[in-house]
């Protein structure tokens, strides 16, 4: 290792240290036990290095939110680190056209948001994998689709459909809080839709909810999974590779 790669490695192991802190206190504090909410780094726009590094750190998955730039770099980790426990989480937008390179190395997708994306996926997924490809689906908590995820409205429908889906597995719902809202409203809000969404769906109590500056939040209402970049990672580069 370079004394680059080592002073970064260290950054890290201080704000990893310090955001499992943040989160074992968010838990304490909703009366949650820490081992039902994973923290799911997100490594968008940094390098495959990185990823390496929280490796060694002890963490076994990863978030990632753009195409090609996710291709490369999973295959470019998997060149150094063979081991197949890692697992992979799409959380981006996803376009229709990108869903067959996804379904090769993601493992779960935050960010189902329509039936025709939901349908590509299952293709997709029947096509270029062994195991079912495991589902959020994206809701949108102020039916604004500017932002991604599905009407609360049409929840339902696109739940069914990735239920019935062979080879999709539908874990649960996640939500990112409308940019103007408070993040308690937005989570309340996502805990009233997820109410009614588990009556329908028993299997699907997962929830995506929860990231740098509002993961606490998120945990109290609920979380299964906060998805962390900038308090883990420093701030994201301006210019991506
Ligand atoms: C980038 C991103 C995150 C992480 O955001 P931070 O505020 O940096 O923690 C979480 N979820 C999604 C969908 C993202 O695109």
């Amino acid at each position: 290792m370079t004394a680059g790669e080592q002073a970064r490695e260290s950054e890290l192991a201080t704000a990893l240290a310090r955001l499992s802190e943040r989160l074992a206190a968010a838990c304490a504090a909703a009366g949650r036990r820490r081992e039902d909410v994973e923290l799911l780094p997100v490594t968008k726009y940094f390098p495959a290095g990185d990823t390496a590094a929280l490796y060694r750190l002890g963490l076994r998955a990863f978030g990632e939110s753009r195409e090609p730039e996710a291709s490369r770099k999973v295959a470019e980790f998997a060149s150094h680190i063979d081991d197949p426990s890692v697992r992979w989480h799409m959380i981006g937008r996803l376009q229709r056209n990108k869903v067959r390179s996804v379904a090769r190395w993601a493992h779960v997708v935050h960010s189902v948001d329509s039936l025709r994306l939901a349908d590509a996926l299952d293709s997709a997924a029947q096509a270029d994998r062994s195991t079912p490809l495991e589902v959020f689906v994206q809701v949108s908590l102020d039916d604004d689709p500017a932002r991604g995820g599905v009407a609360a409205a049409e929840l339902s429908a696109l739940a069914e459909r990735v239920a019935a889906a062979e080879h999709l597995r539908l874990r649960g719902l996640m939500a990112i809080p409308p940019l103007e809202w408070e993040a308690e409203r937005a989570f309340a809000r996502l805990t009233q839709l997820q109410q009614q969404f588990v009556r329908h769906f028993p299997a699907a109590t997962d929830l995506s909810a929860g990231m740098s500056g509002d993961l606490e939040q998120a945990v109290k209402y609920g979380s299964t999974c906060v998805r962390v970049g900038t308090a883990l990672m420093g701030p994201r580069p301006l210019i991506s590779q």
